[in-house]
């Protein structure tokens, strides 16, 4: 459980100061901040959801808390098969077109057949035809799959590149999930956050501490950064802060170097809390440097057998306290970390951008169906 600490309500004071005094000309430059309570009128967009059953949960409570959602499609074994994901995706934005928007993806299966790549862009051609915004390529490129020689395939196998030329080409966007956090290579003791301590505990298969004979963490963003040296006009999402999450300044350096990238913040804030708490005027003063790179995102999920309102009761926690985290100056307890965490309590102008506007910019706004967001005050 995170706690909401006691910091009081700091926009409130410096207006009554700036009036009573009439200091507002010093005043007028402290730009305005939200409060907890505005989380439930701002519209925000999630850009990192997978909703793998046809139930209505997780958009119900985004509906609830003024979100749009972007749920992804995966090459992951243990969610349903990627034509099974990619219908009920179709099934839902259909039933959805204000709330929900999706992320295609692809199958590596029959990668040593000499049509796999004519096979994948037809795939990618009839998902964009019904609607699809973006492809995602996830880890199992780089960390599982080998070719017929037993050869691990990296991102920036040259194979690839007809596949990422046509979503250049059409327009689209590349979500690239490459790589683990920092944390997986390290021991256990010093790794930052509790999850990755508890979930490389749990499933010491994928703690690459323990499989030296597997690419490095350096190697992994190497490839990555291999591949989109050679395609520098392909706009390209990070998902999981492109697995940079431990270091503002190599995040820093990443973006400064990809100008057509953006990273999204899913399930990583826990390794900027670990930075914030060390120092926060620095970590806040990245978010604002790079407010137009970088979207809010989760990776909640909804699967098969999922209870519906534990799925809105975890979706709802996890939304505010991600809100209590950028938006406010609120001082909280988050279970990655132990100590207590401190709010960014970013300016309004840079909240909706990591928050929306990022997003509609980047993905071509596919949400439409303005009286669902059109409570919103400011
Ligand atoms: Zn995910």
């Amino acid at each position: 459980m995170r706690d909401i600490g006691i910091m009081k309500n700091l926009p409130l004071r410096r207006f009554l100061v700036c009036g009573w005094l009439a200091l507002a000309a010093a005043c007028s430059t402290t730009p305005r901040t939200f409060t907890a309570e505005d989380f439930a009128k701002v519209d925000k967009i999630d850009v990192h959801v997978h909703i793998n059953t046809p139930g209505s949960a997780l958009i119900d409570q985004a509906e609830t808390d003024h979100f749009r959602l972007l749920t992804i499609n995966v090459d992951y074994p243990d969610f349903p098969p990627i034509a099974e994901q990619a219908r009920i995706a179709r099934e839902l934005v259909a039933r959805h077109p204000g709330v929900l928007a999706y992320a295609a993806t692809f199958s590596m299966n029959g990668w040593d057949k000499p049509d796999w790549q004519q096979h994948v862009i037809q795939e990618l051609d009839a998902a964009f035809a019904d609607g699809a915004v973006a492809v995602k390529v996830w880890k199992n490129i780089g960390m599982s799959f080998r070719d017929a020689n037993g050869r691990l395939v990296m991102i920036d196998d040259p194979k690839f590149d007809p596949v990422f030329d046509f979503i250049r080409e059409r327009h689209k966007i590349l979500i690239g999930h490459q790589g683990e956090p920092l944390n997986c290579w390290l021991p256990i003791a010093d790794m930052t956050v509790n999850n990755d301590k508890e979930y490389f505990k749990e499933h010491p298969q994928y703690h690459m501490y323990l499989h030296p004979e597997m690419p490095s963490y350096e190697q992994q963003m190497a490839a990555r950064d291999r591949m989109l040296d050679r395609n520098p006009q392909l706009k390209f999402d990070g998902a999981h802060m492109a697995s940079l999450e431990w270091s503002v300044d190599r995040l820093a350096a990443f973006l400064d170097r990809y100008p057509n990238t953006v990273v999204d913040l899913a399930a990583r804030l826990g390794q900027v809390e670990f930075q914030s708490n060390q120092d926060l005027a620095k970590v806040r003063r990245f978010f604002i440097r790079y407010q137009d790179r970088l979207l809010y995102g989760t990776d909640l999920s909804q699967d098969p057998g999922d209870d519906p309102q534990e799925v809105r009761r975890d979706a709802h926690a996890a939304w505010l306290h991600d809100w209590q985290y950028l938006a406010t100056g609120l001082t909280f307890r988050v279970p990655e970390l132990d100590a207590p965490v401190h709010g960014l309590s970013l300016p309004e102008s840079v909240v909706r951008k990591i928050y929306s506007g990022n997003a509609e910019r980047w993905f071509g706004n596919p949400w439409h169906a303005p009286e669902l967001h059109s409570q919103e005050s400011k």
